[in-house]
C-alpha cells in the first residue's frame, strides 16, 4: 500500500502525518520541488517511528512514485488572506503542467487524488492534460466542507458529528450548496429533528451554519495563514477508502458527463469510492432549489474553465 504525496507544504506534510498515525499505508513518498523541505519533513516524521505502526516514509523524486497505488497532489500556491480559491487558477495550472505528465510517465496505473486549489478546476485540468481515466482522478472537493458542516451541525444539535449525514455539494468554494433535503441526524430528516430539538430555533440557525461552513477557510486563513489539519484528515479518509476498497459514499469532485443534467465540469456530487477510484455516482433526489444551486455552481466553474487560456492548458 504505497502512497505518494506531491507537495510537502502544510497540506502535504499534514496528510503524511495523519496517514502515519492512522497506519493507512506501508510506504509513503513525499516529493517537493524544494527537496530540502521534503527531506526536513521526512526526518521530523520518521523521528516518531517508535510511536506508530511501521511505515517507510521517504523523500523522493517522480521516479520514486512508480508503483504508487494513490498519488495525492497538494503542490501549488495556496490562498493568501483575501484571495478566493479561483484566484489561484493560472499559477496552479502552470505547476500542474510540470507535475501531471511526470506522474503519468512513472505511475500510469495510480489513482490521483487532487487537493490543490481551486480543486475542481485542478481536477478538470488534470484530466485534460493526461490520459488518466475519469474514474481515477478524484478531487477532494467538498469532503472537507461537509466535515465542517457536520461539525457545526453537531455543535448546534449536541449530537456526535458521526451521527450526522449532511453534505455540501458543488464547487469547493463560494458557489457550493448545502444539501438540506438529504441531510439526516440519526436517521431523521433535519426538518423532523429540528421540530423536536430543544433549541427551538425554527430552522433559523441553518443559514448561519451554512454561512460559517462556507467561510471557514477565509476565517482560518485570516487567523493563522492556512488550513491543513482537517484537509489532511479528509485526504486520508479518501486514500483509505481506495486502499481498503471501502466503497464509501463521499462528496468528492469528479467529472460529470450528464450526471444530474450537468456536463463538462468537475464538481462534488456523492460518489462511491473504492479500489478502482470512483465506481458510481448517486442519482440524488435534491430539491428544485438545490438542483438550481448545483447547476449555478457548475456554471461558475465552466466559466473559469473557459477563461483558462488554451496556451495555459
Ligand atoms: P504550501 O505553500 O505550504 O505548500 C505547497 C508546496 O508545493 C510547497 O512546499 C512547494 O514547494 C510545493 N510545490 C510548488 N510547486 C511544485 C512543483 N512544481 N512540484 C512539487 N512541489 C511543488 O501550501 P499548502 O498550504 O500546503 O496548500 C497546498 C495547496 O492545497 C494549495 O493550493 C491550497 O489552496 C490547497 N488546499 C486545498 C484544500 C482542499 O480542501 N482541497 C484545503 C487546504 C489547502
Amino acid at each position: 500500500m504505497k502512497v505518494a504525496i506531491i507537495g510537502a507544504g502544510m497540506v502535504g506534510a499534514t496528510c503524511a502525518y495523519a496517514m502515519m498515525i492512522k497506519g493507512v499505508a506501508s510506504d509513503i513518498v513525499l516529493v517537493d520541488i524544494n527537496k530540502e523541505k521534503a527531506e526536513g519533513e521526512i526526518k521530523d516524521l520518521n523521528h516518531g517511528a517508535s510511536f506508530v505502526r511501521h511505515v517507510d516514509i521517504t523523500a523522493g523524486t517522480y521516479e520514486d512514485c512508480a508503483g504508487a497505488d494513490v498519488i495525492v497532489v497538494t503542490a501549488g500556491a495556496a490562498q493568501k488572506p483575501g484571495e478566493t480559491r479561483l484566484d489561484l487558477v493560472n499559477r496552479n495550472v502552470k505547476i500542474f503542467k510540470s507535475i501531471i505528465p511526470e506522474l503519468e510517465r512513472v505511475a500510469p496505473e495510480a489513482i490521483l487524488l487532487i487537493a490543490s486549489n481551486p480543486v475542481d478546476i485542478m481536477t478538470y485540468v488534470t484530466l485534460k492534460i493526461s490520459n488518466y481515466p475519469k474514474e481515477r482522478v478524484i478531487g477532494s472537493g467538498t469532503l472537507l466542507d461537509s466535515s465542517r458542516f457536520r461539525y457545526l451541525l453537531s455543535e448546534h444539535y449536541s449530537i456526535d458529528a458521526r451521527n450526522i449525514h449532511a453534505y455540501i455539494l458543488g464547487e469547493h468554494g463560494d458557489s457550493e450548496i448545502p444539501a438540506w433535503s438529504i441531510a439526516n441526524v440519526g436517521g431523521m430528516s433535519v426538518a423532523d429533528f429540528c421540530s423536536q430539538c430543544v433549541k427551538n430555533c425554527g430552522g433559523l440557525e441553518r443559514e448561519k451554519i451554512f454561512h460559517s461552513t462556507k467561510n471557514a477557510a477565509y476565517e482560518i486563513i485570516r487567523a493563522k495563514g492556512s488550513t491543513y489539519y482537517a484537509i489532511g484528515l479528509a485526504l486520508v479518509e479518501i486514500v483509505q477508502a481506495i486502499l481498503r476498497d471501502e466503497n464509501s459514499v463521499m462528496p468528492v469532485s469528479c467529472l460529470l458527463e450528464g450526471h444530474l443534467g450537468i456536463s463538462g465540469v468537475c464538481l462534488s456530487v456523492l460518489a462511491v469510492v473504492g479500489r478502482n477510484g470512483i465506481t458510481n455516482m448517486l442519482d440524488l433526489h435534491l430539491s428544485d432549489e438545490e438542483m438550481a444551486g448545483l447547476k449555478k455552481s457548475a456554471d461558475v466553474l465552466r466559466k473559469v474553465i473557459d477563461e483558462i487560456s488554451v496556451d495555459t492548458i
